[in-house]
């Protein structure tokens, strides 16, 4: 896959802070900021600082940092108000649906309306 050039890439430019987001978290390896379009309440989308494509690009040099965004999910979507379970989603490649080709965990949860509306409860 090509690789993107990182001065013009969606998320490395949003982790630089040059295009605005609603972050939830940052540190020295990631960046964690809300979905601009919510697929749930609560709908997170977290992001290494550092380019690579996907996990089809991403190497054993990773690993540590892909266990550190893993280990995030619990604690932010808790904090986000997903506070009985969340779900998380990782599209690689246009195969696999990837839109934004700079890897991203998706963080999904929170109460969900459309249960709601259709069971009544
Ligand atoms: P994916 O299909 O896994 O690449 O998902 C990309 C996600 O990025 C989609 O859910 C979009 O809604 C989200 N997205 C696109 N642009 C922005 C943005 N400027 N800020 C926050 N999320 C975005
Ligand atoms: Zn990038």
């Amino acid at each position: 896959m090509m690789q993107a050039e990182p001065s013009n890439c969606l998320f490395c430019r949003i982790a630089r802070g040059e295009i605005p987001s609603r972050r939830v978290f940052e540190d020295e390896d990631v960046v964690v900021f809300h979905d601009i379009h919510p697929a749930a309440p609560v709908h997170l989308l977290i992001a290494p600082r550092r380019h690579t494509d996907s996990l089809i690009t991403a190497g054993p040099g990773d690993q540590a940092l892909l266990g550190k965004m893993l280990l995030l999910a619990p604690r932010l979507a808790h904090e986000q108000g997903a506070t009985d379970g969340f779900r998380l989603v990782v599209n690689n490649g246009p195969g696999g649906g990837q839109e934004v080709p700079h890897l991203h965990i998706h963080v999904l949860g929170g109460p969900q309306p459309w249960r709601q509306m259709s069971t009544g409860r």
